[in-house]
Parts: C-alpha cells; sequence; structure tokens
C-alpha cells in the first residue's frame, strides 16, 4: 500500500513526505479509510504502531472537507490519559497538519487553567486533552462541545486504569449524540468491552 492511494488530500500527504514516511504501517493502512468513510472504529493497537498518524490524518481530512463559515469551531476532540501523551498527539495533528487551515490546541492538568482558557477563546479546530481539565474547562464555560463530530480515545485502557471512567462518561454527555467515534487500546478488559457497545456504533475493527 501506498499513502497515495488511502484518499487522504494533497497537503496531508505532502506533510506525510515531508515527514520521510515511505508506507503507511499496517494500522494506518487499516484505519485510514475507515475513518474518510466516516465510519467508527475500533483499533487494538499499541504504541508504536503509528497509531497516531493512523487517527490524526484522516480526523484532518474530515474536517478540512467542510469548515464552518464562523471559521474555526471546536469539532474533534482527542482524550489521553497523562499530559505526555496529549503533547505528543498535539504534536502530530500540528506537523500532519501544518498545511491546513485547522488549528488544534492541546490542555491537561498540573499546569494553570487561565493561559488554556485564553488559547480556546480564540477558536480552535481540535482539542487534545485529558478529561479532567477537559471537564474543568467545560465546567468553566471555556468550552463549547455541542458541535464536536468525532472522538478519539487514544490509549483507552490506560485511562480506564487510571480511574478516568466517571470522566470519560461525563464528558460523552456533553457531546452530540451523531458523531463519529475511534477508540484505540492495547488491551480489551470487560470493562473496556463494555465502553466500546456503549460509544461506538456499528465499529470497523482493526488489530495489527
Ligand atoms: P505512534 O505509534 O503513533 O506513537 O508512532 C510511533 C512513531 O512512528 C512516531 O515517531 C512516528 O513519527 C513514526 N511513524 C508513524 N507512521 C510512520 C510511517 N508510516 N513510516 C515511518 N514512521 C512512522
Amino acid at each position: 500500500t501506498a499513502f497515495s492511494s488511502l484518499g487522504l488530500s494533497e497537503p496531508l500527504l505532502r506533510a506525510v513526505q515531508e515527514q520521510g514516511y515511505e508506507t503507511p504501517s499496517p494500522i494506518q493502512a487499516q484505519a485510514i479509510p475507515v475513518v474518510l468513510e466516516g465510519r467508527d472504529l475500533l483499533a487494538a493497537a499499541q504504541t508504536g504502531t503509528g497509531k497516531t498518524a493512523g487517527f490524526t490524518l484522516p480526523m484532518l481530512h474530515r474536517l478540512s472537507e467542510h469548515r464552518p463559515p464562523e471559521g474555526h469551531m471546536l469539532r474533534a476532540l482527542v482524550l489521553t490519559p497523562t499530559r505526555e501523551l496529549a503533547a505528543q498527539v498535539a504534536e502530530s495533528v500540528t506537523t500532519y497538519g501544518r498545511h491546513l487551515p485547522l488549528r488544534s490546541a492541546v490542555v491537561f492538568g498540573g499546569v494553570s487553567i487561565n493561559p488554556q482558557k485564553d488559547l480556546l477563546r480564540k477558536g480552535v479546530d481540535i482539542l487534545v486533552a485529558t478529561p479532567g481539565r477537559l471537564l474543568d474547562l467545560q465546567g468553566q464555560g471555556a468550552l463549547d462541545l455541542s458541535h464536536i463530530q468525532i472522538l478519539v480515545l487514544d490509549e483507552a485502557d490506560r485511562m480506564l486504569d487510571m480511574g478516568f471512567i466517571h470522566d470519560i462518561r461525563r464528558v460523552l454527555k456533553l457531546l452530540p449524540a451523531k458523531r463519529q467515534n475511534l477508540m484505540f487500546s492495547a488491551t480489551f478488559s470487560p470493562e473496556i468491552k463494555r465502553l466500546t457497545q456503549d460509544i461506538l456504533h456499528n465499529p470497523t475493527s482493526v488489530e495489527v
């Protein structure tokens, strides 16, 4: 498989090429066409497999296809268990999206909240967040989650291990019912399976 055969737009293929990637990893080859079709995805993938580009590239593609008249509106939310992973995913979003007119931000706990509020006030299309800080920002009226079209749960098993299940369920209640859901997990406990059943609609499963 070549990147050019997956259906991604030229600005994304250019960014991939500039990264020096020659061929899509197995998770990318499987996940990208599914996400581009608008389907829900359940992916069993460890870190190091290229899973981040696997959801970031098609997410950026879909968001750039239809842009809101106001310019920027929060339409994609990526939840991660830790601030380190959030920062890493946000960096990938910036890198792969650098030829697209989309804006992103990253928010996590343990740092002051006011700069994050200022950032959000300027308008972003994509937010990468840890669950607790996301809820704090929402509680303070700094976030409008009512236009979310794509939800990504990255390392969902780790989020549950870290006790984020109640936060995740609270976030879900704030999102529109009609949206695309992408879930990544390395392991599948009964608790994770229950979450997939509650979140994903007729998902395509991929495993690497
Ligand atoms: P991830 O599993 O998403 O954390 O990605 C692991 C590493 O693989 C990152 O450093 C990426 O920059 C790199 N990577 C992702 N996709 C590709 C690809 N198709 N070819 C080569 N390297 C890649």
